[in-house]
């Protein structure tokens, strides 16, 4: 199944993607957040949800989880892309937080913060994390995922590179664009074998399969489950190839105007425009209602 959170009569509603139309679910399933945690109960009564659809095009797209719960990512985990920022092979799995708060639509701008200069892309594979779990074993990894999406991490690399910590280069609210839906695990069959692409402007700028991981999504679950319990509503960016802005000679930083489109196989593309920051956004008003 194929889930997505959108605007429908000012409120946000949740629906089922069928080719290009959404099939809305009625109120009482929740939020997306509600369903994860319900989803064994309810995946039934939800598949056979009939309702006149909406074509999606119509529609405008919020996050698939408008507040996710934590935001994990997993740092130089694609070989190219470890050698162009010129890093050593990690042995260990390298980890870090984006904030819930940097959550944004798949179609909504990507804002450019006036106090940073140096804003890149990175295409990633977002996985969802369903019933999660502490101290979860590589062989019962897959059983604690709900789905999976397509997400940029985007980061301001001034500030990441600013400190040996890159919480806040990673975490500038609109900065962590994901779905367009997500795409239940039983979709999925291998997350392993997907095509992950980044254009910008057209300009295919990454090109690689999640085949190339270093460290597969199995390994990360079991990993970090060892410090933390995932929750469900988590969600794990799984690490980026190369081809970023910061590793071309020179490097090229995003800028107004620029169209920036992430798409996996399987699970779909975001695009949106990155936008200078004129003022507080306005997405952050619309999330607070959702
Ligand atoms: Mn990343």
């Amino acid at each position: 199944m194929k889930l997505v959170t959108f605007v429908n009569g000012g409120q946000a509603a949740l629906g089922r993607v069928e080719g290009a139309e959404i099939i809305p679910l009625p109120p009482q399933f929740g939020s997306m957040m509600d369903l994860i945690i319900r989803w064994p109960q309810l995946r039934e009564a939800l598949s056979s949800v009939t309702a006149p659809p909406i074509p999606l095009a119509s529609v405008r797209l919020l996050p698939p989880l408008p507040r996710p719960g934590k935001i994990l990512a997993i740092g130089l985990n694609y070989a190219d892309h470890v050698r162009e920022t010129g890093a050593e092979m990690p042995s260990r799995q390298i980890w870090f937080c984006k904030q819930p708060t940097a959550a944004n639509g798949p179609h909504d701008p990507i804002v450019l913060p006036k106090v940073a200069r140096e804003v890149d892309y990175e295409a990633e594979m977002v996985v969802v994390i369903g019933h999660g779990g502490r101290a979860i074993a590589r062989e019962d990894a897959r059983a604690a995922v709900f789905g999976y999406c397509a997400g940029n991490d985007v980061s301001a690399r001034d500030w990441q590179m600013a400190t040996s910590q890159w919480m806040l280069g990673k975490s500038f609210d609109t900065h962590a664009p994901f779905g367009p839906w997500i795409t239940t695990a039983d979709e999925v069959p291998d997350p392993h074998s997907l095509g992950v692409r980044c254009f910008v402007n057209g300009d295919k700028r990454q090109d690689s399969n999640t085949s190339n991981l270093v460290f597969n999504v199995w390994d990360q679950i079991a990993h970090v489950s060892q410090v933390m319990t995932l929750e469900p509503g988590d969600l794990i960016f799984t690490g980026t190839p190369g081809g970023v802005g910061m590793g071309m000679q020179p490097p090229v930083y995003l800028k107004d105007g620029d169209l920036v489109r992430v798409e996996v196989d399987r699970l779909g593309a975001i695009e949106a425009f990155c936008r200078n920051e004129v003022q507080r956004p306005e997405r952050i008003k619309g999330v607070l209602t959702v």
